[in-house]
This record gives structure tokens, sequence and C-alpha cells, in this order.
């Protein structure tokens, strides 16, 4: 099965949460499942290898030197993919959980706020990141960690995610960073 069938049949869509009209893609089935976690963790890896940014930065190994993966959904994906990949992984974190001097970008929710933190010394100028996130929706939450790692002088050479919820735009709103979705729909 192409991994994106895989995906959508393991996938649970529930109506009406977290409000009245959302449906919300449920992953966790695909992550308890043993086969499909490794497909999805696998087909993760690959944009750095084949995005021709990441290809022209790396000289040929895979294009990142390091993973930053998204609380909380993105750090069960991004640990698998780093231990994978060899590399070390970097939490981006939700405000007030980091313990030590932080860079911290707020970005809009439907309703209100949020904010995301990285540890100042968590990526360094220059390093080559991969960034990954079980869901692409508005692009809200992966446009404010992008700044966070370009802040601090990270290269983002690909966002890889499991599901690109299309209708919502957060490609475009990602844009020039390259989108690696497993499943787009
Ligand atoms: P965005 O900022 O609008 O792109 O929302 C993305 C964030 O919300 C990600 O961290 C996702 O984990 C979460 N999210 C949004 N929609 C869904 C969904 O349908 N299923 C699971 N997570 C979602």
């Amino acid at each position: 099965l192409p991994v994106d069938e895989l995906i959508a049949s393991i996938a649970v869509d529930v109506p009406d949460f977290p409000e009245p009209g959302v449906v919300f893609r449920d992953l966790t089935p695909v992550f308890a499942d043993a086969g499909a976690f490794r497909r999805v963790v696998d087909a993760l890896t690959e944009p750095a290898d084949v995005d021709p940014r990441a290809a022209a930065l790396s000289g040929g190994g895979p294009g990142f030197d390091v993973v930053a993966g998204v609380e909380a959904r993105g750090f069960l994906l991004a640990a698998a993919v780093a231990l994978d990949a060899g590399t070390g992984v970097v939490p981006v974190r939700k405000a007030g959980k980091l313990p030590r001097e932080t860079v911290s970008a707020e970005y809009a929710l439907e309703y209100g706020t949020a904010t995301l933190e990285l540890h100042t010394d968590s990526i360094r100028p220059g390093q080559r990141v991969l960034l990954v996130d079980d869901v692409l929706a508005t692009g809200g939450t992966l446009q404010a960690a992008i700044a966070l790692i370009e802040q601090l002088g990270g290269v983002v050479t690909a966002v890889a995610v499991v599901i690109e919820l299309a209708a919502l735009g957060g490609r475009q709103r990602i844009a020039p960073h390259p989108v690696h979705a497993l499943w787009t729909t």
C-alpha cells in the first residue's frame, strides 16, 4: 500500500473535536501500528534526501544535521526520525516548559494566541534542520517554529508532516520552505 493510503486507512476522523464543526484527524492509531509507524518514519526522512535545496547543502548525505519536533505529537515522530538518521533531536516547546534561556514566538490560534519556545543553544548557526510535526493545518504552528530556528541561525532544509490539510493553506503560509507531506487531503 502506498504510504498515503496506509495512513488514510488507519487514521481516524473524529467529528466535532476539539469543538463542534471541526473534524480532527487522529493519528494515534498510526503511531501504535508497528508497520505503519516504520513506514511513516522512513517516509518523513526522505524529503531531506530528495529536496534539491537540502541535497545541494548536504553533498550527498541526509540533508540535515538535527531534527526538530513540535510539542507534543511532533516529539513522537522527531525522535524516531533522528534516531534513524543518526542525528540528535531538539524539542520546540509550548511556553514555560524549557528550563534555560529561550527564544520565543507568539502565533495566532483560531481563538487567542499561543507561544512556542526553543533553547537558544539548541541550534547552532548554519545547522541544517529537518522540522517535523504530525499535521499541517493553517501553518501557524510550523511558521512560528521556523521563525525560532532561523532566529538562532539554523537553516530549515525541509518541513515534514504526516498529514497536510490542503484547504487550510499551510503550505502557502510556510513558502518558500518546502513541505513534504505524506498524505495531502
Ligand atoms: P496549524 O498551526 O493551524 O497548522 O495547526 C497545526 C497544529 O495543530 C499541529 O501541531 C497539529 O498537531 C495540530 N492539529 C491541527 N489540526 C489537527 C488535526 O486534525 N489532527 C491532529 N492535529 C491537528
